[in-house]
């Protein structure tokens, strides 16, 4: 058992600051104090101690306080990502039986229909009813459920523990160290484990959060030329922002600035480059949803000697390349206490790991001197933006069309994006490809909908009739 992290917190340091939101900031106590209500508010309009709860919205305090409220009842919480369609939802609502799901009052609208839900301003505007608050949390509590998509187009529920995240949290600064003024710029969003892992660092280490709805790249680089934060995560496509706008005013970064982690999908090494000539030390990580964010990251001083590379597993972690030879090229393997523990819904009885093992399907190596260096992901997986897109999930859509007979979905390099993607289709009956575009809009999030849809007369497939995605890039 562990103490009650928003207490235990709000104990140690009651009056550091813990958030800062635009003008707006807030002190741990401040942040216990109102969430303590909320979880009053919660239980008022029948939120169950240990029942499952779905939260959907911008990154903003309000979330925050929910979060921690739900934390406070015990909740297993599933974090909804906010740009899916109703449908996606749907699946996801349906899959994990949620009871009900506590709402930002903007986001009300993007929810299926016939859903239990409170918005965040019912739930301010609730009575208070006494509740016992946990003290202690136990290490196999299901803090957090992320759905992450499988291969075969069905997302999965992931669990993520009090465990998994304390492990992380603690290897993470093992690796970057800490000091009291230390804080987080956090403009990833909170319903995925890159912005979660930066709220429980806060909660564990005492810092605090500049957190964003959105991202601002003039505010953002401006905190980073100021030295008001000193870390912060990023995904190739904002880090690209950030560099160029620090070129453009012909800025450095602060030397207060300690460090930017770059993950959720390659990172090209051009931009780590040009993040050195602006004194930005950018290191590339290693993580996913699975793992409750880093399994591996570069330390500072080998940024530039090591450039490429994911660094070496993180302290309690190991990383195994699983190929016959022990060396070169093949899946990488995780072990540690930050890895899941299993699904929920479909894939429950699914397990994560083969002899205490997580296959991750992804393809790197490991050099003479323990480097992890990330290749490729699973063969055909799409990264837009970080955003994870798998075709499977977008071709199964499409098929779902009356007038298409076959489909075949790959990834296209784009400037902006990374990758995009785009779909070939094999027709039975006469349609247009915009109305195919407007089929997928309806179905799929904006930016699963492939930007290009091709017409064809067969796709490329092999002798047991699979469809070999690689050669679609080709043609
Ligand atoms: P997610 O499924 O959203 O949790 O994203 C995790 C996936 O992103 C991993 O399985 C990798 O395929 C990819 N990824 C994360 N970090 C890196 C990295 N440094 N280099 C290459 N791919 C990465
Ligand atoms: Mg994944
Ligand atoms: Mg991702």
């Amino acid at each position: 058992m562990y103490p009650n992290w928003i207490l235990q917190r709000a104990y140690l340091t009651p009056t550091r600051q813990a958030l800062v939101f635009h003008e707006q900031s807030w002190t741990f106590e401040q942040l216990k104090e109102q969430s303590l209500q909320r979880a009053h508010q919660l239980t008022t309009l029948g939120v169950q101690q240990g029942s499952r709860v779905a939260i959907m919205g911008p990154s903003t305090p309000y979330f925050v306080m929910m979060l921690y409220a739900c934390m406070h009842l015990q909740c297993e919480i599933v974090l909804l990502n906010r740009r899916l369609t109703k449908e996606e939802l749907a699946y996801q609502l349906a899959d994990s039986e949620a009871v009900m799901v506590l709402v930002a009052d903007e986001d009300q609208e993007k929810l299926p229909p016939h859903v239990q839900q409170y918005t965040f301003s019912t739930i301010a505007n609730s009575a208070e009813m006494a509740v016992d608050i946990a003290q202690e949390w136990s290490i196999q509590h299901t803090i957090s459920i992320m759905y992450t998509s499988g291969t075969t187009g069905f997302p999965k529920g992931v669990r993520q523990t009090v465990g998994n995240h304390q492990a992380s949290a603690t290897a993470s600064v093992l690796n970057i160290g800490l000091q009291t003024e230390d804080a987080w710029l956090c403009a990833v969003p909170l319903f995925h484990i890159s912005g979660l892992s930066i709220i429980v660092r806060s909660l564990l280490y005492g810092n605090a959060i500049y957190l964003y709805d959105q991202f601002d790249v003039e505010t953002i680089t401006q905190h980073i030329i100021d030295g008001d934060v000193t870390h912060m995560s990023v995904v190739a496509v904002t880090l690209e922002r950030i560099l160029h706008t620090l070129e453009q005013q012909n800025a450095q970064a602060s030397p207060r600035f300690k460090v930017m982690l770059a993950g959720g999908g390659p990172v090209p090494v051009d931009y780590l480059q040009r993040a050195y000539q602006r004194k930005l030390a950018v290191v590339q990580t290693y993580g996913m949803t699975e793992t409750a964010s880093q399994t591996a990251t570069l330390t500072s001083e080998d940024g530039l000697r090591k450039i490429g590379s994911a660094g070496k597993p993180l302290f309690f972690n190991q990383l195994r390349i699983n190929e016959p030879n022990g060396h070169g090229e093949g899946e990488i393997c995780i072990r540690g206490p930050h890895v899941t523990p299993g699904y929920i819904g479909r894939y429950a009885d699914k397990s994560t790991t083969v002899n205490g093992w997580l296959h991750t399907g992804d393809i790197g190596y490991i050099d003479a001197e323990g480097y992890l260096f990330v290749l490729d992901r699973r063969a055909d997986l799409i990264i837009s933006g970080g955003e994870n897109i798998y075709p499977a999930e977008i071709e199964n859509v499409l098929l779902t069309h009356p007038a298409v007979q076959e489909a075949g979905v790959c990834g296209q390099e784009d400037e902006r994006w990374g990758q995009v993607p785009i779909a070939f289709v094999v027709l039975k009956e006469t349609i247009t490809t915009e109305q195919l575009q407007v089929f997928c809009q309806q179905k799929l999030a904006r930016y699963k909908v492939p930007k290009e849809i091709i017409m064809v007369d067969e796709l490329p497939r092999n002798g047991a009739n699979k469809l070999l995605r690689r050669q679609l890039k080709k043609e």
